[in-house]
């Protein structure tokens, strides 16, 4: 599981300036669930091969006891329970402050791993100035200027480097025996809970541990036809006999983890509520992960023919840019849809893990030159000349050639229509990647 990170701070010392450099956010990565987290930003960050989830937080005062003040404190003390270590960002022209001092008070009270950031730092890495952020007690103060860009990966190393990280192990994915990995991913409501609960009261549980704490996500291994899977929980589940049931209300971060922890990801709509802004985010960044995924629209027995097909549109509108993703119409109450369900979660894994070879991606990039070759752009024209899987979950294809920089995305997509048609690829992102040789 990927860690969390918290950037905690009175407002204006630079939080948000460094949530964008750390998560080069671009819009698709930070995922703003909106209405459920005001005031809280998540982002994946990476450092080196070190991947992390980041929470940017509004600015706290921890004793405002009403207003929107005592909101974003709660947002931000949410945040900090969510994590595991957590970024103190303070201002050095503006010097210690009382807040800092409450702040600093209620992070020690709250028993996390803390790093002081000395934001504003730029042209002042030796100053005494420093010295003062000492008196918080918290450890070596980094300097940093998350404007300019400095100190940033020496804190974030130093961050990195207070967590386990398991050895580096080329993960065989798709490989026969290995379970695949489910997550079930949607907005609070959408019927999470009642899918996993009649999935597993159907198919044959393996026994597991119940991690002790909530913090940690359970992975519920289980059997179907002779597959196994490991159900990743997103909905804060705890067993309670033969069923399970939702303990916690929907965590941003769980479903993150969740996410990126997937091979397979179940993304649940409410048919009743049709594509909301919320659903889009958590799609956005399913898709940014890369994983393969499958469109589950529960609830499609309470729906009439009319609202059917306005929801078809809405889907075909707003999560248009999942339009590789199967659509499976479902009822977990009902127990309607699941074989389908099934049988194209199987269909997304194994597009996802495809093997494709070397001789057959060369043709298939060759025929499509044939077919339609790249514009020139001024005095160059693209050279495509052989192309090789680079990656699987999602698949990637790197293609080979001269001034492939000026390739058009038009192009890539064309070729990438081309590589799905060939491979039957459903489910799952494809990646197209130009490696010019100059
Ligand atoms: P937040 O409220 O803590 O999220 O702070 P912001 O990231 O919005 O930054 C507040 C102000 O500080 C903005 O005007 C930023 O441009 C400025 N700022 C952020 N980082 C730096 C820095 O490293 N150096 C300087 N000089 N200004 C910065
Ligand atoms: P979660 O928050 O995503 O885990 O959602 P729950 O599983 O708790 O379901 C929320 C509500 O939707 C509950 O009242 C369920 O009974 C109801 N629900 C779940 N699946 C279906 C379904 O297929 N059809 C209908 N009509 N209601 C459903």
């Amino acid at each position: 599981m990927k860690p969390v990170v918290a950037l905690v701070g009175r407002p204006n010392v630079g939080k948000s300036t460094l949530f964008n450099r750390l998560t080069k956010s671009r819009d698709a990565i930070v995922a703003d669930f909106a209405g459920l987290t005001r005031d809280r930003h998540y982002g994946d960050a990476r450092v080196g091969s070190r991947e992390f989830i980041l929470i940017d937080t509004g600015g706290f005062e921890p004793d405002k006891p009403t207003g929107v003040v005592a909101e974003m404190a709660k947002q931000t003390k949410q945040a900090v329970a969510e994590a595991d270590a957590v970024v103190f960002v303070v201002d050095i022209r503006a010097g210690l402050s009382p807040q800092d001092q409450d702040i600093a008070r209620y992070l020690r009270a709250a028993n996390k791993r803390v790093f002081i950031a000395v934001n504003k730092a730029e042209g002042m890495i030796e100053s005494p100035l420093l010295a003062e952020f000492h008196e918080l007690g918290m450890g070596e103060p980094h300097p940093i200027s998350a404007s300019h860009g400095q100190g940033i990966r020496s804190l974030a190393e130093a961050v990195l480097d207070s967590f386990e990280w398991p050895e580096e192990d080329e993960e065989a994915e798709g490989d026969e025996g290995r379970p695949i990995r489910l997550a079930v991913a949607g907005r609070p409501n959408v019927g999470k809970s009642t899918l996993i609960n009649t999935w597993l009261g159907e198919e044959r549980l393996i026994a597991f541990d119940m991690p002790g704490t909530t913090r940690d996500a359970i992975h519920v291994p289980f059997e179907r036809n002779g597959q196994r899977f490991e159900l990743i929980d997103t909905a804060g589940l705890r067993r309670k006999g033969r069923v399970f049931e939702a303990i916690e209300k929907f965590s941003v971060v769980k479903t993150l983890q969740a996410i990126a922890d997937a091979n397979v990801v179940v993304l649940l709509l409410d048919a009743t509520q049709g594509v909301t802004e919320q659903d889009a985010h958590i799609a956005g960044y399913v898709l940014d992960a890369g994983r393969a995924v499958v469109l589950a629209v529960n609830k499609w027995d309470a729906i009439d023919g009319y609202q059917r097909e306005m929801l078809e549109r809405s889907i075909a509108s707003r999560l248009a840019f999942l339009k590789f993703a199967p659509i499976v119409q479902i009822s977990a109450l009902k127990r309607q849809g699941l074989g389908p369900l099934w049988k194209t979660i199987a269909d997304a894994h194994a597009s996802a893990t495809c093997k494709m070879s070397t001789p057959v991606l060369t043709r298939l990039v060759h025929d499509a030159v044939t077919h339609q070759a790249p514009k020139r752009a001024g005095n160059f024209r693209p050279k495509l000349r052989y192309a090789h899987q680079g990656g699987m979950n999602p698949p990637v294809v790197v293609v080979h050639g001269n001034s492939l920089e000026h390739v058009t995305d038009a192009y890539k997509r064309f070729l990438e229509g081309r590589i799905r048609d060939h491979f039957k690829l459903t489910g799952t992102p494809l990646r197209i990647e130009m490696k010019s040789s100059r």
